[in-house]
């Protein structure tokens, strides 16, 4: 049977758009899925999310949020906002949970495709990459031709010719032989992009087409989980501008 690859990842602990999503692959005919990190932080169902994840046996990688929850790093430098959810994350899950997360690998590669959370430039770091000049230094480190990562919560391609990184918005594209592609999936369960539609993309290596799938979900049952939770009510808003 041919493959077809889900790529998810900035799940965020969001299991409304989650369960979108999930679904939404089974009617894409997904066979194998790859995830880019950060099951957990900002939203309210991590323990639920990281279940559903961990079931589909697939490639994890670490995020940065996977990694603050698992780990005694001190938050005092922290975004306030998120340091208030990455504690009450740790008292969510349990210790097995959180040392699974602790557990998870900064890169993988699979099938000729590398995973990464941020960009293969110090992956442990967590940069940012925003445009051509980051994505370049994330290029000298990427062996396969194609290497999918997240963290922005923004989609995006990043294309390398011989000698030049272009930046590509996110669309349905065939890619190229010859070129390498360090893709953005964006982000399931916290899109930043201001589109407040749930984000993933799907992989099909037989026909070398890259989709972008945008998807529906009860943003106000998310919401409601928030604000049930006592988190922080800018995340509940976010939710609705997809910023
Ligand atoms: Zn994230």
């Amino acid at each position: 049977m041919d493959r077809k690859f889900a790529i998810l990842g900035d799940i965020h602990s969001n299991l409304d758009a989650l369960n979108v999503v999930l679904d939404d692959c089974r009617a894409q005919g997904v066979t194998d899925f790859l995830c880019t990190g950060d099951v957990v932080g900002y939203n309210a169902c991590p323990a639920e999310c990281l279940k559903i994840v961990r079931e589909l046996g697939c490639p994890v990688v670490m995020g940065n949020h996977d990694h603050y929850v698992s780990s005694s790093q001190n938050l005092g430098d922290f975004n306030p906002v998120a340091a208030e959810v990455i504690r009450w994350t740790r008292g969510k899950l349990s210790q097995e949970e959180l040392d699974y997360l602790s557990g998870l690998p900064f890169v993988v590669t699979s099938m000729g495709i590398t995973l990464v959370h941020a960009t293969m430039d110090c992956p442990e770091a967590f940069g940012y990459v925003f445009d051509h000049l980051q994505a370049e230094a994330n290029f000298i480190h990427q062996v396969t031709p194609l290497c999918f990562h997240g963290h922005t919560h923004c989609p995006m391609i990043y294309e390398k010719q011989v000698s030049a990184v272009y930046r590509i918005d996110a669309q349905d594209f065939k890619l190229p032989i010859g070129r390498k592609y360090f893709i953005n999936v964006g982000s399931v369960g916290q899109p930043r992009d201001g589109d407040p539609r749930a984000a993933y993309a799907v992989w099909d290596p037989k026909t070398r087409q890259v989709s972008f799938r945008r998807l529906e979900y009860d943003v106000a049952a998310a919401q409601a989980r928030i604000r049930a939770a006592g988190l922080p009510e800018r995340l509940a808003e976010r939710l609705a501008i997809g910023r």
